[in-house]
């Protein structure tokens, strides 16, 4: 572990020493404010590479040169767009490349994904979920279980932190899925939660759940392009995240799902089906009966959002060139930059202002988000640091999210925030 020190010198000193510094200036650094902007909200929408132009003009232009011909005469023929995307978003989740498909948006991928692997059956009903998942995963968790004759209210199992804590326990959620035993049909949680930023244990929650015979499904949409994963050899059922937060490929863009293998020959899977799924060799003789692409293809409804395809590509360019390992080991140090910066700030002014970081304390556990329980100061200190050129994002009734992202944040912005966060103290 680095000693830190929090001087402007030092985080220059950690930047210069940095081997991913220079991908801070493929990025766009928002330029709303009068003063630099510290951006810290990676983890909500991701900045924009600035080679998207390049990638969404090309389309544009074929589209303007081919109109309905560019499906197989562009550069790029639209007709298998998605497939010059899979090898590359696949190397990022982890998962070989059948098993994962870039399409639609995030909540529909959940809601498609429960439709095959959510199969209340008998006494074999209940999902098991966080009580404080991301809204739209709750409505579209409630929803499955009512679409299915069932009361959320009984089998939608929601677990919260314990009394006093901000965590859930690993070893509460392997005994819960132990106690619900063959009452679970699926467990359904975030892999990094968005509120906590807590990374779970994705390999030992989908062992305890195939050992009590449920299907393990994780929503990945703030572990994607943040966390070093492994979803096939963890050997997880199925999972859906969205490109837009670390992956940053522009607001509302496309959406990535992963189908286990196991699953890549199984038409007799239950789905809701479009054109897009159909074997692709006979897909345009339009014959009725439906028979799917093999793997996660198979799950496709629609032709492809080209236009946010080509933002996620040339994103996805950028995750090629870094791989997540190294991306990996510049958030631990980024983030414990941050976290070390923190920790001297509520040592010092204990008695003004404490800074209580809810995200779990083990480089293990988390990944580029700290998330702060602001005893003292409160909303005034972020509306300080927001008058400064900050941008973090604010909870009520008392936590800011902080996300110090690898490809484009500096040790200096960390630096920045710390001492905006000391004037606000004393200011
Ligand atoms: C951001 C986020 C969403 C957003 O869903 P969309 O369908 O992309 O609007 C859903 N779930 C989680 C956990 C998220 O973090």
């Amino acid at each position: 572990m680095a000693e830190f020190v929090n001087s402007l010198a030092a985080a220059q000193a950690l930047d210069a020493a940095d081997p991913l510094k220079s991908y801070r200036d493929r990025f766009y650094i928002p330029t709303f404010h009068e003063k630099a902007v510290r951006y810290f909200t990676g983890n909500s929408l991701g900045l924009q590479p600035k080679s998207v132009q390049t990638y969404v003009q090309q389309e544009l232009d074929d589209w303007a040169k081919w109109g309905v011909e560019g499906h197989f005469h562009g550069k790029n023929p639209w007709f298998s767009y998605h497939e010059f995307l899979t090898e590359k978003v696949a190397r990022v989740v982890g998962a070989l490349p059948k098993e994962v498909v870039v399409t639609h948006s995030l909540t529909t991928n959940l809601h498609l994904l429960m439709v095959s692997f959510y199969r209340p059956v008998g006494t074999r009903t209940k999902i098991l979920c966080e009580a404080k998942a991301f809204p739209s995963d709750l409505y579209a968790l409630e929803s499955q279980v009512r679409f299915h004759g069932l009361n959320p209210d009984v089998d939608l199992v929601a677990l919260a932190p314990r009394d006093g804590e901000h965590l859930l326990r690993e070893e509460d959620v392997l005994a819960k899925i132990a106690e619900l035993g063959d009452t679970l049909a699926l467990v359904m949680i975030g892999g990094v939660n968005y509120y906590t930023g807590q990374l779970m244990d994705m390999p030992a929650i989908t062992k305890a759940g195939h050992a009590v015979g449920a299907i393990v499904g994780f929503d990945l949409a703030h572990a994607a392009g943040n966390i070093h994963l492994k979803l096939h050899e963890w050997d997880v059922d199925f999972a859906a995240w969205c490109s837009y937060k670390y992956l940053n490929s522009g607001p509302g863009g496309v959406s990535g799902m992963y189908v286990h293998e196991r699953f890549a020959n199984r038409p007799d899977l239950p789905r809701f089906a479009g054109w897009w799924g159909y074997d692709k060799a006979t897909r345009f003789q339009m014959e009725p009966g439906f028979k799917p692409m093999e793997g996660a293809e198979g799950w496709q409804l629609s032709n492809a959002p080209v236009l946010s395809m080509a933002a996620h590509w040339a994103s996805l360019e950028i995750y090629d060139e870094v791989g997540m390992e190294r991306l990996n080991e510049k958030t631990v140090l980024l983030t414990g930059y941050l976290e070390f910066i923190l920790d001297e700030l509520t040592a010092k002014y204990q008695d003004q202002c404490r800074f209580e970081i809810i995200t779990p304390r083990e480089k293990t556990r988390r990944g580029a988000q700290l998330s702060i329980l602001v005893h003292g100061k409160g909303k005034a200190l972020f509306d300080a640091l927001s008058a400064n050129g900050v941008v973090a994002d604010w909870r009520e009734p008392n936590v800011i999210r902080v996300a110090p992202v690898p490809l484009y944040n500096s040790f200096e912005d960390v630096y920045y925030l710390g001492k905006f966060m000391e004037e606000a103290i004393l200011g």
